[in-house]
Formats: structure tokens, sequence, C-alpha cells
């Protein structure tokens, strides 16, 4: 732990793939943890590691003085939130609750009124990086709610990720600029992909196309990351699963229409994991809108 941190008494809700991997860093950094998960199994390693297993989310927020939640989606938060023995029942006056969910931008805003009315803190802080870098503490956190809010939570955020940027005073924008970039993100594996089975069908080796362009034009770790995805054709397990990928299309579309900003690229993507999910089944990584790419080619995969 750096020399200014304290060790602080916090609570973490949802233990999968993302949170199970923040939580362990968080204990890791000398913090008292108190964690919850729905399917209770899934808190075992975290037990190991020296967490206390709350029964419940209220369990895990009494006498927090932060709480933290990495759940899959805006219905996953509203359902943790308001159940009887739900966060908003436990949390302390004053004490904040720290969202990492890639959720809808009205439902942060929402979020703030339920907090706010209850005398508690609420920020964003959605994450860039997969679970690889959650595991490594590498994530990229952007982070938005008034400043002595994010001051207060910034020692654990330093604890879990490389970076933090601070994007408003309001919450949602911070749930804003991470819709923008999975948005960004997922457009660039389409036209990857696009561009790799071109190769492929007029026998250029993918791999050769791959290695000029992110030597050059294309030199950034969304490209070479994704791009040895797609050439290794490693879908399965996911790290970040394709039904995920879809909800965030869905509530970037939901902010671009609140907005009245036209994605039309934004369409074609919620289209082609659509038709990934249906060929493909719910268990594949969003990276595996390649295959359908390559499929449409008529590439045998
Ligand atoms: P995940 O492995 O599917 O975990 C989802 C978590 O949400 C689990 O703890 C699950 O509990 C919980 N949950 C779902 N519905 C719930 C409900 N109704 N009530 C209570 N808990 C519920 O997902 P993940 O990959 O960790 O992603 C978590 C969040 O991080 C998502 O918003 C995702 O978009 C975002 N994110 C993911 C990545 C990535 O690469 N994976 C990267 C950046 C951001 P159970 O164990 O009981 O199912």
């Amino acid at each position: 732990m750096g020399r200014e941190a304290r060790a602080m008494r916090i609570g973490f809700l949802g233990l999968g793939r993302m949170g199970t991997a923040i939580a362990l860093n968080l204990l890791r950094a000398g913090h008292e943890v108190a964690v919850w998960n729905r399917s209770p199994d899934k808190a075992d390693a975290l037990a190991a590691a020296g967490a206390e297993v709350a029964a419940t989310p209220r369990a895990a927020a009494e006498g927090r003085e932060i709480v933290f939640s990495m759940l899959s989606d805006d219905a996953a938060l509203h359902a943790v939130l308001r159940r009887a023995d739900g966060l908003l029942a436990g949390l302390g006056e004053g004490a904040l609750h720290v969202s990492l969910s890639t959720i809808g931008v009205a439902t942060a805003d929402h979020a703030v009124d339920l907090h706010v009315e209850r005398g508690q803190h609420y920020i964003s802080a959605p994450v860039f990086g997969r679970p690889d870098a959650a595991a490594a503490a590498q994530l990229t956190i952007v982070a938005a709610g008034p400043a002595a809010d994010i001051d207060r939570a910034q020692p654990l955020l330093d604890a879990i990720g490389r970076r933090t940027f601070r994007v408003g005073t309001r919450p949602s924008a911070a749930n804003l600029v991470k819709l923008s970039g999975n948005f960004l993100i997922l457009a660039a594996i389409e036209a990857m992909a696009e561009a790799m089975a071109l190769a492929e069908k007029s026998g250029v080796a993918p791999a050769l196309l791959l290695e000029v362009l992110t030597d050059t034009h294309f030199n950034a770790p969304v490209y070479r990351n994704y791009g040895a995805l797609l050439l290794e054709q490693r879908f399965r397990p996911a790290a970040f699963a394709a039904p995920l990928g879809l909800k965030d299309m869905k509530l970037a579309g939901a902010a671009a229409e609140a907005a009245r900003v036209p994605m039309p690229f934004l369409a074609l993507l919620r289209e082609q994991l659509v038709e990934t999910l249906v060929k493909e089944g719910e268990d594949v990584d969003w990276s595996a809108i390649g295959l359908t790419v390559a499929r449409n080619a008529g590439l045998n995969r």
C-alpha cells in the first residue's frame, strides 16, 4: 500500500469475471473488504484471500465507508440497489457507492437521485480493460461525480487501475464515455475482420496485413490485441461476453436517441452481434462478430 493510503473498510458487490479480479486487488492493497455475490459460490476465492463474505448486499454495505458494485447491467444494479436487503438499505448516510459497471446514462442519473435522497453519495467509474487487465490492476478508469467523492475513492481506484480520468461532475458523463469507447472498439473489430476476410480471400495472409497496419497507421492496443484474437480465432471462453457487448450497443443507442444523434454504424454493429449470437450461441466473446464476417464471406470456419 502506498504511503498516503490508509486501510479502509469497504464493500464489494458482484464477483463475476471483472469483480473477482478487482476485489482481490483491493484486498491485496490492505483494505478490509466485505463481498457479496448473487451466486454465493463465486465468493469462495475471495474468502480464501481474506474477504468477509456477506449474505446480502445490505450486510456488505453496513458500516462501510465505500461500496463498489460491478454487475452485468442496469437491471442487475437496479435489483441490488432496491431489494429490501439491498445496497440502498445498507449504505450509511455520507457513505459512497462507486459504480464500476457499464450501465446506461439514464440509469446512472436515476441512481444519483436514489442516493442523494438518502444522504448517500454516488459516483460512476466504469472501466476499460478485460479481466486480464483487471487482474494486473491495469484498468483504465473513467470517473465522474463530485470531485470530493472521486478524491475519497482515488486511493482505491489507484489500487485497481493504471490511470483514472475525470470527465465531469455529473456521474453519467463517465457512462457516456465508456459506452462511446465500446462503440469505437466494436467498430474497430468489425472493420478489421472485414479487411482480414478480404485479404484471406484474395490470397494475402491476414497476419501480414495486420503486421503492416499495426506497425504503421493502426499502432494501437485495440488493433493489436483484437487483431490477434481475430487471427487466432480465440472466441471461447469469452473474456467479454457477446450478450454484454449487445447490452452496451443498446445503451449507446439509447443515449444517442435521447441526444438525437443518428449513429448508423452503431445500428450495423448491433445487427452483427445479434446474428453472431444466433449462429454461435451466448457464450462467445463479442469479438466473434469476426466469425460472422468471415462466414458471410464464404470462408471456412
Ligand atoms: P460477468 O462475469 O457476467 O458478471 C456479472 C455479475 O453480475 C455477476 O456477479 C452476476 O452474479 C451479477 N448479476 C447479474 N445479474 C444480477 C442480478 N439480477 N442481481 C444481482 N447480481 C447480478 O460480467 P463481467 O464480465 O464481470 O462484467 C461486469 C460489468 O463490467 C458489465 O457491466 C460489463 O459490461 C463491464 N465490463 C466488462 C469487461 C470485460 O472484459 N469482461 C470490461 C469492462 C467492463 P451471478 O454470479 O450470480 O450471475
